[in-house]
């Protein structure tokens, strides 16, 4: 990184891209908190915890840890240099006497080398500025054995508190999306959705009370109480299918406020089966500029977030990160003098400069959910807002109130949708009609829409393991793509490494295809022209996307055609 020095931190904040505004209201906010400027920023989420980072390092001329150096440390031999118990500030380099400790505030410095001198050798320590996030994580990935904390509370028999280390584990482990805690006939098995490919973490004993139905039997044991707390924990009374909610007690004290786990519990032929979504109220905001894009379609998403009004589309399966895509773009505007107003299901992210509005969790999935969507956007429709963002647009008449209520009435909308690519979901939403059985219609939406990105997450190849994919088919889909030339595709080693947990990647990259509305889009989308013609008009797809990111050896063929459908280049 190279060093550069700002005089003082209004300076560095300059520097790093905050507005002025932005920056007289962070001052504001920390006066009336008596708190850090730092803080309140972050809370407000007006500039991305990076950046807020990089400015504290240019301010107090120390250096910076960007997040993605950080993801690629592995501190596993530093684990006897468990600094502090609070997780202020972790060691990542030892050199000889000079211990490099990563701190998210340059304050923290002397404590650090407090500590390390009660340890009892000399040592200087060499501080590095990190987010408040990246050290947290270090901090229970590293010095905080959770794994074994759970395993010792199963052993103890205290399963609230294996629950709890549970938790703890898998919010900190990295890119766990789902745990899973699934019944087979004598064992239960625990495991992680980690960046969408299942990892397994335990294996326990599931103990039935001799009732020969498995499905409907009580289950004891290790299993069975874990499962059992976890049904009790969402206060349902009886699971006959399935059943939704959420834990409350059972979240341990360090992620309480921090982390929400919704839950799902279906009866399975050996009896309930859990999966907890953990979501981070708290999570770094995502930086637009770290994303991937290309120039042009990061160029295009800028212009519409700044447009007056229209509708912008992120489309993708859950877990393609389309609430990340589309807040890191929301970060971009002005939430001093803009209004930003949501409607979200759950508000994943809480960010203190929006507006966020929350369908209550009860009705969700429930009929009365389209009802309550409905009031609330009636609601902050007469709050003058300017741009709303739409969290997940399920059906014709979600649609249809986008479109014709928040849209075609002068907002700037964004909204995520369901759909496999750009031009595909142009096909779905002409077709899709309300609960009156009235159509969305194609010069609505295309009388609105400035653009669509269609996107899916794919595994970056782990930098240890990866090794050159000298594949004659490899070698030939690049070619007849025109990417032979200069590249050097790179495949996933059979056995990983312990960098990768053994699967040959680490870490995620966006793959996606933009559909830009110009005039001509506009109107082949009025004529409902057929989706080759809009590919063809597009000129890109996700497709070859992935493909120029094979052919730099960022991720493999193989990763590509899991994730994505070939075909369409
Ligand atoms: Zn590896």
């Amino acid at each position: 990184m190279p060093r550069q020095q700002a005089k003082n931190l209004e300076e560095a904040l300059r520097v790093v891209g905050m507005r002025p505004q932005a920056f007289e209201q962070a001052i504001a906010a920390a006066k009336a908190i008596n708190g850090r400027v730092t803080d309140a920023i972050r809370e407000d989420k007006t500039l991305p915890d990076a950046r807020v980072a990089q400015a504290l390092a240019l301010a107090t001329n120390i250096p910076w840890l960007p997040t993605a150096a950080a993801d690629e440390l592995d501190l596993a031999p530093l684990r006897d240099w468990m600094l502090d118990e609070n997780g202020r500030f972790v060691p990542i380099r030892r050199e000889g006497e000079v211990v490099t400790v990563a701190l998210s505030y340059p304050n923290d410095k002397r404590d650090a080398a407090t500590v390390l001198l009660a340890k009892g050798e000399q040592f200087r320590v060499q501080p590095c500025i990190a987010t408040p996030r990246v050290i947290e994580t270090l901090h229970y990935r590293y010095f905080v054995n959770t794994a074994e904390r759970f395993d010792a509370c199963i052993r103890a028999g205290d399963y609230s508190g294996a629950l709890g280390a549970l938790l703890v584990h898998a919010c900190y482990l990295g890119g766990v999306e789902n745990i899973y805690l699934e019944p087979g006939v004598r064992v239960g098995h625990i495991r992680f959705g980690v960046e969408g490919v299942r990892r397994h973490f335990r294996a326990m004993p599931i103990e039935r009370d001799g009732d020969l139905d498995l499905s409907s039997g009580t289950m004891e044991g290790p299993f069975g109480r874990l499962i059992n707390l976890i049904v009790n924990d969402m206060r349902v009374r009886d699971v006959q299918i399935h059943a939704q909610g959420a834990l409350n007690e059972e979240i341990p004290e360090s992620l309480r406020g921090r982390f929400d786990f919704r839950v799902e519990v279906m009866r399975t032929v050996h009896g309930l089966k859990a999966v907890l979504r953990p979501y981070d109220r708290h999570a770094e905001a995502a930086d637009f500029s770290t994303l991937g894009l290309n120039q042009q379609t990061t160029e295009r998403l800028r212009d519409y977030v700044e447009a007056p009004y229209g509708l912008v589309m992120v489309v993708g399966p859950t877990g393609s990160g389309k609430n990340t895509t589309i807040a890191s773009l929301l970060f971009t505007t002005d939430a001093v003098t803009r209004s930003i107003q949501t409607v979200e299901n759950p508000a994943e992210l809480r960010v203190g400069s929006w507006a966020q509005h929350e369908i209550p969790r009860i009705a969700v999935g429930s009929e009365a959910e389209a009802q309550m969507q409905y009031e609330i956007v009636r609601g902050l429709l007469r709050s003058a807002p300017q741009v709303i963002y739409f969290g997940e647009v399920r059906d014709g008449d979600a649609l249809s109130l986008a479109i014709k209520r928040v849209a075609r009435t002068g907002h700037l909308t964004l909204t995520t949708f369901h759909d496999v690519s750009a031009a595909g979901t142009v096909a779905s939403i002409r077709e899709m009609r309300t609960a009156q059985g009235e159509r969305i219609g194609a010069d609505a939406f295309a009388s609105v829409l400035l653009g669509i990105l269609s996107q899916r997450l794919v595994r970056k190849l782990c930098r240890m393991c990866g090794q050159a994919d000298e594949r004659e088919e490899t070698r030939s889909v690049l070619y007849e793509a025109g990417l032979g030339a200069g590249s050097a595709p790179r495949r996933a080693s059979d056995v990983g490494c312990p960098h990768c947990f053994h699967t040959g990647y680490r870490g995620r990259i966006l793959v996606y295809e933009l559909l830009h509305v110009d005039e001509e889009m506009r109107g082949l989308i009025t004529r409902e022209a057929p989706v080759a013609k809009l590919y063809e008009k597009m000129g890109n797809s996700m497709w070859r996307c992935g493909l120029e990111r094979v052919a730099m050896g960022l991720t493999s063929l193989d990763e590509l055609r899991r994730v994505v459908r070939t075909g369409v280049a």
